[in-house]
């Protein structure tokens, strides 16, 4: 069966990367909807040509007005494929161009050719393989292409009001082997006014500006104290906390800027955080108390720097099958008397309202914080490790690839996040940085092949 399925994968190669190059050299990245455009021009043409390339491939897809494309093959389908056309703007410093693939040793450099148009041609190719080897299926195979994974899935609200979901849902949007469990997550807003008085106070404060990344840089405006009368702090701050510091005068302030280390809020123990780290710093300036500096004092407490796990706000826990919860304190602004910032919880599977919503809500109030609006959690997606698809997909994973099939849990959320009994299976194999969302983004040919190869496996076991 593996020899079979693998000799006709390989003798698709070159259609395969000819399909591929005519993906990636459409730029796909969201702009302003246009009429039956819901993500602008560039995320409906890349659809519009995987509908030829499926034509030519001999298989009808409906466009769901250019929200996503769906093919399916055989009768009552049980297995949804999902991957995605849109990618994200290419960025700066790129030694190959983003929207004309080329192949150099073996790698197809370009936009999407990894995350995720690669992985679509990976399914579309399964599918083909599945009907010449094996003909028509006993429960059919479905594959759903959406064009807005990268800016929120909105694709997948649409798709979802006009289809019923699959027993199962496969994505190759994520990492090998699988992941079966994403942590939940809950990222309040929060606010407070408070009044300033006297000289030696803090005038205003710059933390980091998006709430999922722990900030690597902040800065703050300090009035009646003197750029020479501070040097001993900073220096022992700076050796507290890991991150560097200056101090300038601006206008008649003291301006202290922070520079610490960036890293995403699902795993903010990798970043050095500049914002608390300055708070930290703010801390043992010899200011005035009054109401700004004891809330910088309040804001330390309840998320003192280097702390991740949320235990000084009450809401550590964690679990064998998820791990720690999670907490990033990514943005805090002060002007004008008014306190501003958010946060990031990813949260293991016990996490609910009552252990952490509520635990934030109180030791906030507590300080005079408050939550803007009311935030609401979102829930973790987690699929047992003895469901059908996992056993299947993780079985036919270490047959190919002879490493061990094990399943990941993350912090972060994938395309599956909110449908019931989806899982993340590829594409990323570990210890590969295939710079997705970076300069140069590349994808193995033979990797991609070896993901149709499996795919195509997962469609036998689960629909023949
Ligand atoms: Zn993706």
């Amino acid at each position: 069966m593996k020899d079979k399925i693998c000799a006709y994968i390989e003798s698709q190669r070159e259609d395969f990367l000819k399909d591929l190059k005519s993906l990636v050299d459409i730029k796909s990245v969201r702009e302003e909807p246009k009429a039956g455009m819901p993500f602008g021009e560039g995320p409906a043409k890349a659809l519009n040509e995987a509908i030829k390339i499926s034509n030519a491939h001999g298989f009808d897809i409906i466009n769901f007005q250019n929200y996503a494309g769906e093919i399916t093959y055989g009768k009552d389908p049980v297995l949804m494929l999902l991957a995605h056309l849109d990618v994200v703007d290419e960025g700066d410093f790129w030694t190959y161009e983003p929207y004309n693939m080329k192949i150099v040793d073996g790698k197809a450099f370009g936009r999407g050719t990894t995350d995720d148009k690669g992985a679509a041609l990976c399914c579309l190719y399964a599918m083909k393989a599945a009907r010449e080897l094996f003909g028509e299926p006993k429960k059919g195979v479905r594959l759903v292409m959406g064009c807005g994974e990268e800016t929120g899935s909105e694709d997948m609200d649409y798709y979802f009001s006009k289809r019923e979901k699959l027993p199962y849902t496969l994505s190759p949007d994520a990492d090998y082997p699988l992941i079966n469990l994403e942590k939940g997550r809950f990222a309040p807003t929060f606010k407070k006014s408070a009044e300033n008085s006297g000289e030696k106070t803090v005038i205003s404060f710059f933390g980091g500006t998006t709430g999922n990344i722990v900030p690597c840089k902040a800065s703050v405006l300090i009035s009646g104290i003197e750029e020479n009368e501070i040097s001993d702090i900073i220096k022992t701050a700076k050796n507290d906390t890991g991150v560097e510091f200056s101090a300038e005068n601006e206008n008649g302030l003291l301006k202290i800027s922070a520079l610490g280390v960036s890293s995403h809020a699902a795993h903010p123990e990798g970043g050095n955080n500049a914002q608390t780290a300055l708070i930290y710093l703010i801390n043992r300036l010899p200011l005035n108390k009054n109401e700004v500096t004891l809330s910088f004092k309040s804001l330390e407490k309840l998320f003192p720097h280097k702390e991740t796990n949320g235990s000084s706000v009450g809401v550590k826990m964690s679990d064998e099958i998820s791990g720690a919860l999670t907490l990033n304190f990514g943005v805090l602004h002060f002007n004008n008397g008014e306190f501003t910032g958010s946060l990031d919880l990813r949260c293991p599977i016990g996490a609910n309202d009552t252990n952490v919503k509520a635990v934030i809500d109180k030791n906030f109030c507590d300080h005079g914080f408050s939550f803007e609006g009311d935030p609401e959690m979102i829930p973790v997606h987690y699929v047992p490790e003895d469901a059908p698809i996992i056993k299947t997909a993780l079985k036919v994973y270490e047959e190919y690839t002879g490493l061990k099939g094990e399943c990941l849990a993350i912090g972060g959320g994938t395309y599956v996040h909110d449908i019931e009994g989806g899982v993340a299976f590829g594409i990323e194999f570990h210890g590969t940085d295939y710079k997705i969302h970076g300069a140069d983004e590349f994808a193995v040919i033979d990797e991609l092949l070896l993901t149709a190869k499996m795919y195509t496996a997962i469609i036998y076991e689960l629909c023949y």
